[in-house]
Formats: structure tokens, sequence, C-alpha cells
């Protein structure tokens, strides 16, 4: 059986993440999960990504909202509401147990690594859910008005204001840990999710040493898919297509595909794209054009074993 990398970022990354642990052995698959959108709320150490991803694989999550726990209630949101206190970033009274969990052991010195792997466990989750690195790495976006938190613009501001810069705030102190390097050196695949790809991989491959890890398991015979978060010139959900156009880039797969050259082997777009194949082979990859649209259990798995298929073969 294959031991399978997942490079994901939150709704994206954790549909594809579901598939990919739906059709591995328990236990063979990896999960390397952006921590650029994490941030402070009530005090307490918020990972959005991480969450995103841990509740999509213990079978937890909310999947009409996308986000949080199913069967979420809100009381200590209405309690924060009548103390004064913002209450843009919407936290679920169960949600905030793990944030108080969480904080306090990385407050008292436990590496962020060792809570998700544990708590993970705890959950019942067999993956590997790897946050990119212990140390806080915050993505800030320049927009017409300013440089602003990853959260006041993606959720207080409903990401509407025009990104013009990404910073990602410590990444360059940041280190590759013990786990996401032994992981990807022993990986027969590696995957990038359809996440998007400028404030979800973009943190992930920032931290020193990501590239040169995977690059060494290439070296070894280990081939690196991505799939396209833009179908049909459009992101499915999210900011991705309009922060690709402000930033100068393509709003296609075409334009995704040229942020992973020298990196991937095999590009994974969706049939509504299947015109953009040859352009994107010429960028070096091999193009795989199917449906990569995941609405259901079987659709994600049914992603993940083209996926994989097109790493192994
Ligand atoms: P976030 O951190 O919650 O914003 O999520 P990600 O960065 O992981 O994923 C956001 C991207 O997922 C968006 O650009 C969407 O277009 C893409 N996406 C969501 N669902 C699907 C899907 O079913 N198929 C594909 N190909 N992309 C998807
Ligand atoms: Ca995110």
């Amino acid at each position: 059986m294959p031991r399978v990398v997942a490079l994901a970022g939150g709704v994206g990354g954790a549909k594809l993440a579901l598939g990919l642990q739906l059709v591995v052995a328990p236990g063979d698959l990896s999960v390397v999960v952006n921590t650029g959108d994490d941030q402070e709320f009530h005090g307490l150490l918020v990972c959005p990504d991480l969450d995103t991803v841990l509740y999509t694989l213990a079978g937890l999550a909310d999947r009409e909202r996308g986000w949080g726990l199913a069967g979420e209630t809100w009381a200590a949101a209405a309690q924060f509401a009548r103390l004064g206190e913002p209450t843009w970033f919407q936290l679920g009274d169960r949600d905030l147990a793990l944030h108080v969990h969480r904080s306090r052991r990385v407050r008292a010195g436990e590496r962020l690594t060792t809570v998700a792997l544990d708590v993970a466990a705890r959950l019942g989750v067999a993956s590997r859910i790897l946050p990119m690195a212990d140390e806080p790495v915050r993505t800030r976006v320049r927009t017409p008005d300013g440089w602003l938190n990853f959260q006041d613009w993606f959720v207080r501001l409903r990401h509407e204001p025009a990104v013009l810069e990404v910073a990602l705030d410590g990444a360059e102190e940041a280190r590759l840990t013990t786990e996401i390097e032994g992981a990807v050196v022993d990986a027969d695949a590696i995957v990038i999710c359809p996440s998007n790809p400028l404030v979800s991989i973009g943190p992930i491959l920032a931290v020193p040493g990501i590239r040169g890890a995977i690059g060494e398991s290439r070296r070894g015979g280990t081939r690196v898919a991505a799939v396209s978060p833009i179908v049909g010139g459009r992101a499915l959900r999210g900011p991705a297509d309009r922060m690709l156009a402000s930033l100068g880039e393509e709003v296609s797969a075409l334009g995704v595909a040229r942020r992973y050259v020298g990196l991937v082997d095999v590009f994974v777009m969706d049939q509504a794209d299947a015109a953009l194949a040859p352009d994107v082979e010429r960028l070096g990859m091999r193009a795989i054009v199917t449906r990569s649209v995941m609405t259901d259990d079987a659709s994600r798995a049914a992603l993940a074993r083209v996926v994989l298929d097109a790493c192994l073969s």
C-alpha cells in the first residue's frame, strides 16, 4: 500500500484529503496543513485550516457550512457578544474546547505538531495531521486600504478588498519539522490538494526545507501531483480566482500550473479545462483531465484514485 503525503489548506484541501484517507490503508496518509491563517481570538490560538482538516478527517465537519463541527451550538458566541467582544470570527461551543485545550498546551511549551497529532488521535483519525511548522507563520495581505491580518481580510471583510501583495511573516524563521521531513522522504506519492495556491499552498512551500525535501523524494522516484482549485476559470468557492487576477496571474488551471513548475510531475485538471492540457504539458508536467468537483465521498475517493494512479503508474 502506498504511503501518501498531501499538502492542504482548509476546505478544498480537506475534501481531497478525505478522499485520500478513504482510499489508502489506515495510517498511510500524512496531511501537511497551512498554519498561515492562524490568529488569536478571545486570547486563544485558533488554527482554521488545521481544524477544517481535523474535523473533516474525523467525520465531524459541518459539510454544508464548510467549516466547524456538525451539530454545533453557539451559546458561548452569544455570551461573548453580551460581553462586548467582537464575534465576526464565529467559534462554536464545542469548537471552543479545542482552542482552549490547544492554547493551554502550546503556551506550556508543547510543539504545535505534538498537540495536533495527539488531538487527531483522540478524535479517532488514523491519518497524521501535521502543521506546516511549529513556529508561528502569519499571512497578511496588502489591500488598497493597507495591510491586514489574514482573517480580518478573509472573514471580517469577506475577502472583498483586492489583494495587491501577500506577506508571510515568520516564514523564514520557521523550520521543517522532523515529522514532515520523514513523511515526505518516505512518501510513495505527494499530492498538492486543490487549495488556494497563494495563501494555502504558498505558505507551506515557503517553510525553508520543504521544497528540498520534496525534491529529494522526487529524485528517489516519488511523483508529485497537484490538483487545480480553478475549474472553468473560477474558484469553486473563496477568493483564489480574484487573487490570481489582482496579483497579475492568469485566472485558469494553467495559471495555477505555472506556479508549480519545477515542483510537480502531474497536474490534474477538470474536464471543463481540457483545452488547456497541451499548454500545461508544455510546462513540463503530465496533464490529467478528469472530473474534479467533489460533491460527496464517492467523488472525493474517485478523484483521490485518479491522482494516486497518476503518481504510482
Ligand atoms: P480554505 O483554506 O478553506 O480557503 O480552503 P483551501 O485553500 O484548501 O481551498 C480553497 C479552494 O478549494 C478554492 O479555490 C476552491 O476552488 C477549491 N475547491 C473547493 N472544492 C473543490 C472541489 O470539489 N474540486 C476542486 N478542484 N477544487 C475545489
Ligand atoms: Ca485557509
